[in-house]
């Protein structure tokens, strides 16, 4: 019965519809309204046939999990972490190619961050380079995965240890475009970093809060930064937003609890099924209404073992345990892979071994579970006064960071605040002996 409304509407409809034509021709305005109502009808016909013939092929039955209104509680009930296709991000757009995956490497770089991007349909995206010692590791992990080119290198941040590595993998690799932050640093690696960058000719774009990557096949957004100008560097992160699929994965950068709250207040879609835990897990990042908004069912840290910060801090991963979020470490696993075929995510925590050393040999401080960002817990350290308050000094191509007078100033002195020779990853000198 349906079948033949269908097939008596669509005559009607195509006979209509041609005497629609010609009398459009001959200029009849009546018979055009009258075979326009023809249309009209026939089309009914047809719908009628249609919702006759039995009905449309449902959805596959996946059990939709209740939306997260929850979300407006406190924090105290731990987020129930579901099948990975959290239903809240199934209207992205971004195409799921049905063969291809998506893969995102965390390379295990010790006290830094490096992420190797290889979308569906074969592009390479490198996000960061880690430190400068590690930009050969970085390189040769690249290649081991048969990269060839990279359609995009994103530095985060100018700190060493996001950039250190990028010369040499800009000089290493045809690249399409380098995306940064609108912020600069006087230091040594930035511009070598700047220097091979405009050798290599690649377009520079400027990475901030609603620019995407050229990338065909996965939507790929920055989040941040939202601000022109910032205290601390780290809250330039770039902070990149992956979709594919029913998948997505947030990578933080450096952003603190400042670079967090402006993109909650933009009201961006922060949530994402993976997140890279902002600043090697500290303290002050991921706040628990930046976890909220996120409610990642996994986590990365990238972080070196036995690091001189305390990274990551217990709270950070006190508040992710809280919250349910599965944690994976670099320190811990060594390189890090997650794997997404547009539906499930899947984590390959066995890619390497981990680095063999992250501090320098002379830091022998211990990963004391207890301590935060470094400060005060570890039993033989002398509680530092605030860090930030604290000036030391560093040289124009040395790596570690020094107290007035010590003999390895000789060539040049740059006063710099102990936090930040820090977080630039400067390390103490054994001969002079500043702080920690
Ligand atoms: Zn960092
Ligand atoms: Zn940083």
């Amino acid at each position: 019965m349906g079948d033949f409304l269908i097939f008596i509407g669509f005559i009607g409809f195509l006979a209509s519809v041609v005497m629609c034509g010609i009398n459009l021709f001959k200029k009849n305005k009546v018979h055009l309204k009258q075979w326009g109502l023809g249309i009209a009808a026939a089309f009914i016909v047809m719908m009628a046939g249609g919702a006759l013939a039995g009905p449309a092929p449902q959805a596959p039955p996946k059990a939709r999990p209740a939306e997260n209104t929850a979300a407006t509680q406190p924090a105290a009930e731990p987020v129930k972490a579901t099948a990975p296709d959290t239903s809240s991000n199934a209207s992205v757009t971004s195409p799921a190619t049905p063969g291809g995956v998506l893969k995102i490497h965390f390379i295990d770089v010790g006290q830094a961050d490096s992420i190797l991007i290889q979308t569906p349909c074969g592009k390479a995206v490198l996000v960061d380079g880690g430190n400068n010692d590690d930009g050969s590791r970085v390189v040769d992990y690249i290649k081991a995965q048969g990269v060839k080119e990279l359609a995009a290198v994103v530095a985060t941040h100018p700190h060493e240890d996001h950039i250190g590595g990028l010369d040499i993998v800009v000089r290493s690799f045809p690249v399409a475009a380098v995306y940064m932050p609108n912020a600069a640093s006087t230091t040594r690696t930035f511009e070598d970093f700047i220097n091979a960058v405009k050798a290599s000719g690649a377009k520079r774009v400027q990475a901030k809060a609603g620019v995407k990557l050229d990338i065909p096949d996965i939507a790929a957004e920055f989040l941040a930064p939202n601000g022109s100008s910032y205290e601390d560097l780290n809250n330039y992160s770039a902070v990149l937003k992956l979709t594919f699929g029913n998948t997505s994965f947030l990578l933080a950068g450096d952003a603190e609890a400042a670079s967090e709250a402006e993109m909650l207040n933009a009201g961006y879609n922060l949530k994402a099924d993976l997140l890279k835990v902002g600043h090697h897990g500290s303290e002050s990042s991921t706040t628990s209404a930046f976890l909220k908004a996120v409610s990642p069912k996994y986590s990365v840290i990238s972080v070196g073992k036995g690091n001189s910060y305390g990274h990551p801090a217990q709270q950070t991963l006190d508040r992710l345990a809280s919250a349910g979020v599965q944690i994976y470490r670099t320190d811990e696993a060594g390189t890090i892979i997650a794997t997404s075929d547009g539906n499930t995510i899947k984590i390959d925590k066995q890619a390497s071994p981990v680095k063999p050393h992250a501090p320098p040999a002379s830091t022998v401080e211990k990963p004391s579970a207890s301590s935060d960002s470094g400060a005060a817990v570890a039993p033989a350290a002398p509680v530092p006064v605030k860090s930030s308050d604290i000036t030391v000094y560093i040289t124009r191509t040395g790596k570690k960071y020094h107290l007035d007078g010590c003999r390895y100033l000789a060539k040049s002195k740059i006063p710099i605040s102990l936090s930040e020779a820090k977080a630039m990853g400067y390390t103490p000198c054994s001969v002079c002996g500043p702080p920690r």
